[in-house]
């Protein structure tokens, strides 16, 4: 997600992170968005809008006035991650006898991850927690298949979502269609809003081109002319041969002999050719500066925080990598302590300017 906002920014997008849609109004054949960031308000005026809150899809129709409730169908997958259960580097999918499948993927290397569940969800999608019950469910399921059982007191972590699934009237939350739905309101002569339900990541830049599709008639003549090209474009830091990623990992290590080579892969996998602007300037392990643990030093969080928008410790630990599994809780307060005074200094400086 933040590489595709990081090259939709390269590409001029103007990227707000952090910035909540509280309302909008149709006005001269454009919308007048309201948006609010850390308690500033700012307005925004579009030609078109496209509503892909996801989970929170209906509730920006809502703030619309655009009540299309019943279309979305909230649907809970919770994940759990246990010490690794297997030396390879393949994936099971194990067949349950509910007639659903989970998966057991190799995770961060010393662990795996087991997924998922499928249940309707009916609170607010923010709230959405693994609950003991899905947890027991996995542990159960993969338990039929390892040759040791997995108990709930071997998850070290757990994280949960919710699909926001077109709706198609299915008896069960697993059968719900896992295909997207674009639903355009275009009254005549009124700006139009399209609206994203469902999808998956593996389809998402078919969906972007089938948006674009919809809004055609909508688009400035420009944009109307442009043929599709999302195909085969890599996200930054992705330019080079799929089968080459050890090369790269080889080149980084000959030109910074002097840095552990378990951090360069780590960083060569995070950040693909984007980790020479990381790593620019850097010679001696003293240049990356402070080190907060799991082999995180200052130089990797700065540089999330100036390229990637990262804005406290938990973008850094959880979003940006997967590091909260191996830091302590000291060391992400220290984390955290670091990021708010950077981000807060920088933000003085931004002010006085
Ligand atoms: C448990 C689970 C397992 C999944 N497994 C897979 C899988 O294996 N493969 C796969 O391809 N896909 C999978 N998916 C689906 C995939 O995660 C989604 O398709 C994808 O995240 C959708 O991206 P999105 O940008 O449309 O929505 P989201 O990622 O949900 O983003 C919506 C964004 O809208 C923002 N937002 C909400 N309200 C407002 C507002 N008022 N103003 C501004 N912003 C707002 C939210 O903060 C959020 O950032 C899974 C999903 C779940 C929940």
């Amino acid at each position: 997600m933040v590489l595709n906002a990081l090259d939709a920014k390269e590409r001029g997008a103007d990227i707000r992170p952090g910035t909540r849609v509280i309302g909008a109004a149709r006005a001269d054949g454009h919308w007048e968005i309201e948006a609010e960031r850390g308690g500033v308000r700012e307005s925004v005026r579009a030609r078109a809008l496209v509503n892909a809150g996801g989970p929170w899809v209906s509730h920006v129709l809502d703030t619309l006035n655009l009540h299309e409730r019943a279309h979305v169908r909230l649907v809970q997958g919770s994940h759990i991650v246990v010490p690794r259960l297997f030396d390879h580097d393949r994936c099971y999918i194990f067949q349950n006898a509910d007639g659903r499948i989970i998966f057991a993927i190799p995770y961060e290397g010393d662990f795996t991850l087991i997924g998922t569940t499928d249940q309707d969800y009916a609170g607010l999608p923010e709230d959405v927690r693994a609950s003991p019950a899905e947890i027991a469910y996995l542990c159960a399921a993969a338990s039929e298949y390892f040759a040791t059982a997995v108990a709930p007191g071997d998850v070290v972590w757990s994280y949960s979502g919710v699909r926001p699934l077109y709706d198609d009237g299915a008896s069960k939350a697993q059968e719900a269609t896992r295909d997207y739905v674009l639903v355009l309101d275009a009254p005549h002569d009124a700006a139009p809003v399209l609206s994203v339900f469902g999808g998956k990541i593996t389809t998402y830049r078919r969906l972007a081109e089938s948006a674009l599709d919809k809004l055609h008639a909508h688009l400035p003549a420009p944009l109307r002319d442009a043929r599709p090209w999302t195909a085969t474009a890599p996200l930054p830091g992705g330019d080079f041969e799929k089968t080459r990623f050890d090369a790269l990992v080889g080149d980084l290590a000959r030109r910074h002999p002097a840095l552990d080579p378990a951090l360069l892969r780590r960083l060569a996998r995070a950040y693909g050719t984007r980790v020479d602007r990381l790593l620019e300037g850097v010679a001696a392990p003293a240049d990356l500066g402070r080190c907060f643990g799991a082999n995180l030093y200052a130089r990797e969080v700065d540089y999330l925080m100036e390229a990637e928008w990262a804005r406290c410790a938990a973008d850094i630990l959880w979003r940006r990598s997967k590091l909260g599994l191996r830091v302590s809780a000291e060391q992400a307060a220290a984390l955290e302590d670091y990021v708010v005074a950077r981000r807060d200094g920088a933000e003085r400086r931004t002010q006085a300017d």
